[in-house]
């Protein structure tokens, strides 16, 4: 049997191949470690091999396994839905938040930020595919939200994170992230502080590393499968569970 170290190592290598393909600096891409879903004792099984970003998308279920972990250097990434009742809570606990597709959670995000903390990274979600069910701004409204998020100063502005729709055909694939990368570099073109695109999951982070991704969020390739069936509330709304 694969243990979690056996599939994170392969995550690792599948990085590192793809970088030196697609003439990326080695090392450039991240690897957030998507564990929702997942027992705290396998955090802590991938944690000893040296990950510490990882990723939740669900608050409850966070905050909990935050405060199980508290001892440990882990930076947070929050990347599911975001409703208004739980911005105090990701602005305390998280480091990241790479799902923002509204101002109104900006401004409370940036109101209940602590001051003991440092600013909170944040990237907006882009619904590349422009699919109906799909979280996220259209890209014709996300320089707007970019441009406010610029002036809230417990936010700082990170880039843009896309969740395209699954498929296997790896040129529409490649499509969606190249869109997102093209928005991205016109940000950048027109001076916004932009460093990171958020793109890229466990079926498909080659393709978004071809495409100029810096962080790929991958669950099921490190922690297994998730046992949850996809007809659950949430996928319908274009989040995975
Ligand atoms: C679950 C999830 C992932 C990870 O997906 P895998 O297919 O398990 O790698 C990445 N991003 C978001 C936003 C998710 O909800």
């Amino acid at each position: 049997m694969q243990t979690l170290h056996d599939r994170l190592q392969a995550v690792r290598s599948r990085i590192t191949e793809a970088e030196k393909c697609y003439h990326r600096t080695p090392g450039s891409v991240q690897l957030l470690a998507v564990s929702k879903t997942r027992p705290v004792d396998d955090l802590i099984a991938v944690m000893q091999c040296g990950q510490t970003h990882f990723g939740e998308s669900h608050l409850q279920e966070a905050l909990i396994k935050i405060k199980a972990l508290s001892q440990n250097n882990i930076t947070w990434h929050f990347i599911g839905p975001i409703q208004s009742n739980k911005t105090k809570n990701i602005a305390m606990h998280f480091d990241w938040v790479h799902s923002l597709d509204r101002l109104s959670i900006a401004q409370r995000l940036n109101k209940q930020r602590p001051i003991s903390l440092s600013p909170l990274n944040v990237c907006v979600q882009v619904n590349i595919s422009n699919e109906a069910s799909k979280a996220g701004l259209t890209p014709m409204d996300v320089l707007t939200l970019v441009r406010q998020v610029v002036d809230l100063p417990r936010l700082q502005l990170r880039g843009l994170m896309t969740l395209p729709t699954l498929t296997s055909d790896t040129a529409q694939q490649r499509r969606a992230f190249h869109a997102l990368w093209e928005l991205w570099s016109q940000l950048k073109h027109a001076n916004l502080p932009l460093d990171t695109l958020s793109m890229g999951m466990s079926q498909d982070l080659e393709t978004a590393i071809a495409e100029g991704a810096t962080i790929v969020r991958v669950g099921a390739a490190i922690f297994g499968e998730r046992k949850i069936p996809p007809t659950s509330p949430d996928t319908s709304k274009g989040h995975y569970l």
